[in-house]
């Protein structure tokens, strides 16, 4: 089955609109989709009506951003219910961090000579209330500041480079329970992005698993071949779900396409595999 369980439309910082994104995904043969924005859940009823004239299944989605030791990860919720009162609070509440962390990250640029990146970024945010990082590289691009988004993050808005600034999302605890309120599974994104020993690692999973996390991104387009295997391994010894997701932004800015990834390996338990 064609499962693609992470994605991004403009109620984040995707390319996409939320019904285009499921259009692209049923033209590409995805069978079951879940839309999971960046702290937001508002581009799910227009994904799922267009998932169900397309025949898709479709599952809500959302993408919380977590400072775990002093670095970002990434946790996703899977069938949550976007109504759930700690959930819509919880997202709230970072949501209006990151309207403070934007004008931060604008007052680091004009101190380094770019000036107005505030305004250039919510010109690419069709969410006003989520400024993304990924809109400020847009607008970077637009400026000639750097010939492409990918070359942006080697030069701006990470550490020790212009744009920086650090910022403190969700506990890990705190996001595990909100998607745990509204009934869905917690998901740990993209874990080979994040600059952790091995150790650490084992720390982070430890912990997620303690505060009732559920599943592990397997296959993802942040993965390469390797991590496929090493996370593999992680499922099987934390005894996580595993999970697939493409984490498509749109053209351009992302190494996978939605539905184009590998399948899981075959010994892995699906998070899906009692949907
Ligand atoms: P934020 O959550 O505001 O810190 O923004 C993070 C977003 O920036 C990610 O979800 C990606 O969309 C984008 N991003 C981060 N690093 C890169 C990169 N190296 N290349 C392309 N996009 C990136
Ligand atoms: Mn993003
Ligand atoms: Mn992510
Ligand atoms: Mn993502």
């Amino acid at each position: 089955m064609n499962v693609d369980l992470h994605c991004h439309s403009t109620a984040s910082d995707g390319l996409l609109a939320p019904k285009d994104v499921v259009a692209r995904a049923a033209a590409n043969g995805v069978e079951v989709l879940s839309l999971t924005d960046h702290d937001d859940t508002s581009g799910l009823a227009e994904a799922r009506a267009e998932a169900e004239c397309r025949g898709l299944r479709f599952v809500d989605g959302v993408e919380i951003s977590v400072t775990w030791r002093g670095i970002t990860v990434h946790v996703v919720g899977l069938r949550v219910d976007a109504r759930s009162e700690s959930l819509r609070r919880g997202l709230e509440s970072i949501r209006e961090g990151r309207a403070g962390r934007a004008e931060r990250i604008a007052e680091s640029l004009a101190a380094a000579g770019v000036p107005d990146s505030l305004a250039g970024a919510r010109r690419y945010a069709e969410n006003p209330e989520l400024i993304s990082r990924a809109h400020f590289a847009r607008y970077l691009v637009e400026a000639g500041r750097a010939a492409d988004v990918k070359t942006v993050f080697q030069r701006f808005l990470v550490k020790d480079r212009p744009g920086y600034a650090p910022h403190e999302w969700a506990s890990l605890a705190d996001a595990v329970s909100w998607i745990d309120a509204s009934g869905g599974l917690a998901v740990v994104a993209h874990p080979g992005r994040y600059k952790l020993t091995k150790a650490e690692m084992r720390e982070l999973l430890g912990e997620f698993k303690d505060c009732g996390g559920s599943g592990i991104e397997v296959v993802t387009g942040s993965h390469s071949p390797d991590q496929y295997f090493e996370f593999a391994r992680s499922a099987r010894e934390f005894g996580l779900l595993a999970s697939r997701g493409s984490d498509y932004h749109g053209k351009g800015e992302s190494r996978a396409d939605l539905g184009k990834l590998p399948g899981l390996q075959d010994d892995l338990k699906p998070v899906w595999h009692d949907w």
